[in-house]
């Protein structure tokens, strides 16, 4: 869509209030981490988070009728990722699909996926690991925040771990920090800062580091103080400057 026409319709949406009937739904699911921000930090989830179930197509496969609560509490989830983003941080995304658990490709029975994203614009995620999230909020593990931060890494055009920075003068210190940090993991992946399947490449790496970031930030910032710093960068960066 022209950027102009999807601003237009983007403001439209924007003034719009937030649906009485999602507040029980964040509540329950969301309440965790939701009630912990100020009130105008929340103010932003919300607009992030009813512009995205608004813009976004939702379907459901394998028999699944997808609800309001799914798509708030997804919705919710990629909004706790980019409120002190700008609004056009998934612009690249126009469809999330969901299972109602786990699942499989064609052609390869023994690989249980929890979740996927595409280049194309495609999300895909299996409703059982959204859950699974949500009840195990310390654990450093999340499918959805993980899903969604691949499409953040992709906004710019590349699947290669480094997101839009803020400022051209960021990206110097982000390559230093994460070029080291992820060379240290590679060197041992089972005692690394996050698991080893972020060793599989960058992409991957930056995906199970922003699973550590929301749900373990004490023991990373511990652990890696100048990582920490540059995922604090991001996504919490802009919080003063712009909505
Ligand atoms: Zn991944």
């Amino acid at each position: 869509m022209f950027k102009f026409l999807r601003d237009v319709k983007r403001k439209r949406l924007a003034a719009k209030p937030f649906p009485r009937a999602w507040e029980p739904h964040v509540k329950e699911h969301l309440g965790r981490w939701f009630s912990k921000l100020d009130s105008e930090a929340q103010e932003r989830v919300r607009m992030h988070l009813k512009v995205f179930v608004w813009e976004k197509y939702f379907i459901g496969a394998a028999g699944l009728d997808v609800t309001d609560e799914m798509r708030v509490v997804i919705a919710g989830q990629a909004a706790r990722l980019s409120y002190n983003l700008g609004l056009d941080a998934y612009d690249r995304l126009t469809e999330v699909i969901i299972y109602p658990s786990d699942y499989k490709h064609p052609g390869k029975p023994h690989t249980v996926v929890f979740g996927e994203a595409h280049f194309w614009g495609t999300m895909v995620l299996s409703w059982n690991a959204v859950k699974r999230g949500l009840c195990s909020p310390y654990d450093g593990r999340d499918t959805t925040l993980h899903e969604f931060a691949h499409v953040l890494d992709v906004a710019d055009g590349v699947f290669d771990g480094t997101p839009r920075l803020h400022k051209p003068a960021h990206y110097r210190r982000w390559s230093r920090v994460f070029s080291y940090h992820y060379e240290q993991l590679l060197k041992d992946p089972e005692n690394g800062i996050v698991r080893e399947y972020g060793a599989q490449n960058a992409a991957e790496f930056f995906a199970v580091l922003t699973e550590v970031f929301f749900e373990q930030p004490g023991r990373l910032k511990k652990e890696a103080p100048q990582l920490f710093g540059e995922m604090e960068r991001f996504f919490q960066g802009q919080r003063k400057s712009s909505r």
